[in-house]
């Protein structure tokens, strides 16, 4: 594979790049993307919310069962009234009722938190709703302005994406492999040439002597700390 059609290849993926910036940098573009962004933050929220919700109840749920349950140990233990002249059994009476109306206390203040935080969340919902269709309407309202503006970069988009086809037939999968890589974790350029005869031209690490010395007898080598494709001017 040739370096050249590689550089072609880069050139022609560059230029794509600047059309699809063109295209995302006009006013439209923008308010079409900030909206879908709104709307899909929305749509998140509101899943957590309806998890979040199920939990709660659930909670709550279980809180309450368990308050009704103190509540009957409590009856049944202010009915079991002991002997006045058992003075043990009345110290424990005493004692177990302080208890269970001590851990109904308890459990009421938790209930209540609850049902507060139930109360926050239905609020937050609400919001949330709300902004999510604040976001669907606005996205609805630029959606065919910004196709009309999408449109006007089509035909320049197709002849490039025809020649990027081109090109890509005269790489190798391997290189077209890392090229894509490297581009999606935005190391661009990802073809760069040496830096001042001894650096990578992307990262500016300084390369080590061997690695210098196989990029004498190869066309290009990838650079060992960014792995951006390297090669000599
Ligand atoms: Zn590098």
């Amino acid at each position: 594979m040739e370096l050249s059609a590689m550089l072609e290849y880069q050139k022609l993926d560059k230029e794509m790049m600047a059309l699809e910036n063109e295209l995302m940098q006009s006013p439209i573009a923008r308010e079409y993307a900030t909206s879908k962004h709104a709307l899909a933050v929305a749509q998140d929220q509101v899943i957590k919310q309806n998890r979040d919700a199920g939990d709660m109840v659930k909670q709550m749920e279980g809180l309450i069962a368990e308050y009704d349950a103190l509540e009957k140990e409590l009856k049944e233990a202010e009915s079991a009234v002991p002997d006045v002249a058992d003075v043990n059994g009345a110290d424990f009476f005493i004692r177990n009722v302080q208890k269970l109306i001590s851990q109904l206390k308890n459990l009421a203040s938790e209930i209540g938190k609850m049902s507060a935080k139930i109360v926050e969340l239905n609020q937050n919902h609400a919001a949330t709703m709300a902004a999510g269709k604040e976001a669907k309407k606005k996205f609805t309202q630029c959606k065919e302005p910004y196709d009309v503006e999408k449109e006007k970069y089509r035909p320049a988009a197709a002849a490039l994406q025809q020649k990027i086809a081109a090109a890509e037939k005269n790489c190798s999968e391997d290189f077209l492999n890392v090229y894509k890589r490297l581009r999606k974790m935005k190391k661009f350029p990802v073809i760069v040439p040496l830096a001042n005869g001894r650096s990578c031209g992307g990262c500016y690490m300084e390369l080590a002597w061997d690695t210098l010395v196989t990029l004498d007898s190869k066309p290009f080598i990838e650079c060992p700390s960014c792995g951006r494709i390297l090669y000599k001017d």
